[in-house]
């Protein structure tokens, strides 16, 4: 069995691969482009969207080699072959599959199994060993069907309107911003996008998205009548908080952790659209997989030992780098904390 190991960053020693790095590395592959699982690398290996992102990212200067995969296609490296499968989470977002010494070994990234209006939906790989995301790897995070979220959302955006107040929707600049205008804009409202979620927009389309319609840039004399998508860390800037009549909808998996309505007092409604699995997909994920080894990473130890109690043999790898802080290793029964930077 090949060896895994986290070193700011998935390793595989027995075939000296990087995944996700935090730091710099000669070559590393990317599952997605979102900033925890980035780096400025020598290389990368990724596929043509998550590399056109990581472009815009984290490589203005285009320092950085790409080898770009594209899903579905097989690379062989002599000692493992690569082949990338869509995960669901963001456009470009991939499952990664290693297969040597007769092993096949599949990292899933940040996934989730439900539909993505804006990016091609995950399927189950079969593999030896799963290295899965374990972000909601709690019972209590059951995600409602997505068109129920919908409806939800667009209530709040005709309740806020009809209240003379500013829509404004809270989601990150890749993936979920992208998702909530689609979601807005099948249903023919107008929509403006903050200045970084809209260049990541127009990457979007350039990398042949269709949108249900047009969405333009923030512009503060132009707000009448329209819903606002901004990055949640922007609620506490003057963009926002001159916005003095308003009404803020945050998208995030964490709307369902009872924690949730104090961590987020300053915001008018917590909806769960997330672009992860929740928990009786990771588990689904594991069953169908047919692993006999399963790793969990990015979510609290408590999710292997959930998996244990179901007869797997599940074994937790790391914590997330971008999750709660805490001062003594957590008990393997701990409980999922929310994390400071909001990607989920
Ligand atoms: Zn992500």
């Amino acid at each position: 069995m090949l060896r895994v190991e986290y070193r700011e960053g998935l390793y595989l020693p027995d075939l000296d691969l990087w995944l996700d790095a935090n730091g710099s590395r000669e070559r590393c592959v990317i599952s997605h482009a979102h900033s925890d699982h980035t780096a400025e690398h020598k290389s990368i290996i990724a596929t043509p969207e998550t590399a056109r992102i990581y472009r815009h990212r984290c490589d203005r200067e285009g320092k950085t080699n790409v080898e770009a995969l594209a899903y579905g296609e097989r690379r062989d490296y002599g000692r493992f072959a690569l082949t990338l499968y869509p995960a669901g989470h963001c456009l470009g977002s991939a499952q990664v599959l290693i297969e040597a010494d007769n092993e096949r070994v599949v990292y899933t990234g940040d996934y989730k199994l439900r539909s993505n209006v804006v990016a091609e939906t995950a399927n189950i790989i079969l593999c030896d060993t799963l290295i899965m995301e374990s972000t909601f790897g709690d019972p209590h995070f059951k995600f409602p069907p997505q068109v129920a979220v919908a409806e939800r959302l667009y209530a709040a955006v005709d309740r806020a309107f009809s209240d003379e107040r500013v829509p404004i929707v809270l989601a990150y600049a890749l993936g979920k911003s992208q998702e909530a205008l689609e979601l807005l804009l099948r249903r023919k409202y107008r929509v403006t996008l903050h200045g970084s979620i809209w260049y990541m927009t127009e990457i979007y389309r350039e990398l042949g998205i269709k949108f249900s319609g047009d969405y333009e840039k923030y512009d503060r004399a132009k707000l009448e009548g329209k819903v606002l998508i901004t990055p949640p860390s922007s609620r506490k800037q003057s963009m926002v908080a001159n916005i003095a009549r308003r009404s803020t909808i945050l998208l995030t998996g964490w709307a369902m952790h009872k924690s949730a309505p104090y961590m987020y007092k300053d915001v008018d409604l917590l909806l769960p659209l997330s672009d992860h699995a929740d928990y009786d997909e990771l588990v689904r994920t594991a069953r169908e997989s047919g692993a006999y080894r399963i790793i969990t990473m990015h979510g609290a130890p408590k999710f292997a030992a959930l998996l244990r109690e179901q007869g797997f043999n599940a074994e937790h790898l790391a914590h997330h780098p971008g999750g709660a802080k805490t001062k003594k290793q957590p008990t393997k029964r701990a409980s999922t904390a929310i994390p400071q930077s909001l990607f989920d």
